[in-house]
């Protein structure tokens, strides 16, 4: 009994629900103008049965439904002033109580109004008792305890009005009907209840999907950036000074303007770390690659671990002489840093498209083999003929 009782709660998916979904459906309870349309409807009865000349009957049913009015809307305007955010357990029970009082005093004027009305009338009066039932039912979807005890209360009321008008044969009928309308309100919310679950679970599915995008993209994001940079000393590969090559080549060739390279090499680093260790050499390369950052990519310009102890410096707009002069303090940083013990050599040289960046590269690295043929810890400005360089080395 008390597991068949469960399955009309006051508030349906009250679980399912969040707090504001919960307070939108409390809101709706305590609107009343639901209620405004059925005590339209009983008021044409009222007239009717007034006119067909039994006002004492009409001003008993006129009364009954003041005090019904009187109870809905009280109970709506109790809520409006201290209803909101409060607590929903009591506003629940409150919003039962009313549907039982209303139910109680729709019953009492629907028996005045038939005992009153004539054989037609009171068909009419069934059909709106009917309809009142039926439209209760509607609310069945939000909450089913209130609404079974509505739909009980007035048929309760038909039965001993109809066997008081020596209609017992609607009496069984009566009960048929209570008894198919609370299997509907059962039915109805079992399948309102399915539908709230499987909307959460679709909302949920939908939030974790979201994210674990967030988290893919995320991830994506960390592959493509470890993809691109040197994970010894932190800067751009190899792969990413190609990229940047291509995208800046490009983009020299839209704009009609030059790239300049500087390719720097470390002197002697293979004795140094025959005499220091390679820990000691890694702890160089990360100086090396300090100081470029401190200058060049401080500058906005494409700083690069082009392989071993060989770094490139890209320039997007490059001068030979901005880049030679550019090439001259980084050695002289290198130098003085003190973190790095250290000289470097520089080719530098600049390019501009249609010429393939292949060519730009091969420029800068004969320059740095000039540099390190004229004796290390200095910078080459290759000119614009790269065999003249070649040639000098
Ligand atoms: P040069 O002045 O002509 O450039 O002489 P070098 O000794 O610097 O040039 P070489 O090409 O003979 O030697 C480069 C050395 O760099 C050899 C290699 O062991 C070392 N090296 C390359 N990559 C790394 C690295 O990641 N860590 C360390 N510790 N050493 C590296
Ligand atoms: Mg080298
Ligand atoms: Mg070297």
């Amino acid at each position: 009994m008390t597991s068949i009782l469960f399955r009309f709660p006051l508030l349906l998916g009250a679980d399912v629900c969040d707090a504001r979904q919960k307070q939108e459906l409390i809101d709706e309870f305590f609107d009343h103008r639901p209620f405004l349309v059925a005590v339209v409807v009983m008021t044409l009865a009222i007239l009717q049965v007034c006119f067909s000349g039994q006002p004492t009957a009409a001003l008993m049913a006129a009364g009954l439904l003041a005090c019904a009015l009187v109870v809905r809307i009280g109970a709506a305007e109790a809520y409006r002033r201290y209803g909101r955010g409060g607590d929903e357990r009591r506003w629940l029970r409150v919003f039962a109580a009313t549907c039982v009082t209303i139910a109680i005093l729709w019953g009492s004027t629907g028996a005045v109004l038939y005992l009153a009305a004539d054989a037609n009338m009171r068909l009419a009066v069934l059909a709106i008792g009917c309809v009142l039932i039926q439209a209760v039912t509607l609310r069945t979807y939000m909450a089913p305890g209130p609404t079974l005890a509505q739909v009980l209360i007035l048929i309760a009321f038909h039965l001993p009005v109809l066997a008081a008008d020596g209609l017992t044969v609607l009496v069984p009928i009566c009960l048929l009907y209570g008894g198919f309308q609370a299997y509907c309100i059962l039915q109805l919310g079992q399948v309102r209840l399915r539908q709230m679950h499987a909307e959460r679970d679709a909302l949920r599915l939908l939030d974790e999907l979201q994210r674990t995008n967030v988290e893919l993209t995320r991830a994506n994001l960390r592959l493509a950036q470890s993809a691109l940079s040197d994970p010894l000393t932190g800067i751009g590969n190899r792969r990413r000074f190609e990229e940047a090559l291509g995208a800046l080549a490009a983009a020299a060739e839209r704009e009609g303007s030059a790239l300049a390279l500087l390719m720097i090499d470390v002197d002697g680093f293979k004795r140094f770390n025959d005499v220091n260790g390679h820990l000691a050499g890694d702890e160089a390369l990360r100086g090396v690659a300090a100081v470029l950052q401190a200058t060049a990519g401080r500058l906005g310009h494409v700083v690069a671990r082009y392989g071993g102890e060989e770094f490139v410096v890209l320039m997007a707009r490059g001068g030979l002489d901005e880049a030679g002069a550019l090439a001259e303090e980084i050695r002289v940083t290198m130098g003085a840093s003190g973190t790095v013990p250290l000289t470097v050599s520089i080719g530098v040289a600049t390019g501009a498209p249609p010429e393939p960046p292949s060519a730009l590269v091969a420029r800068a690295d004969a320059a740095l083999y000039a540099a390190k043929r004229a004796g290390r810890d200095r910078v080459v400005v290759a000119d614009a003929d790269p065999d003249r360089d070649r040639r000098s080395a």
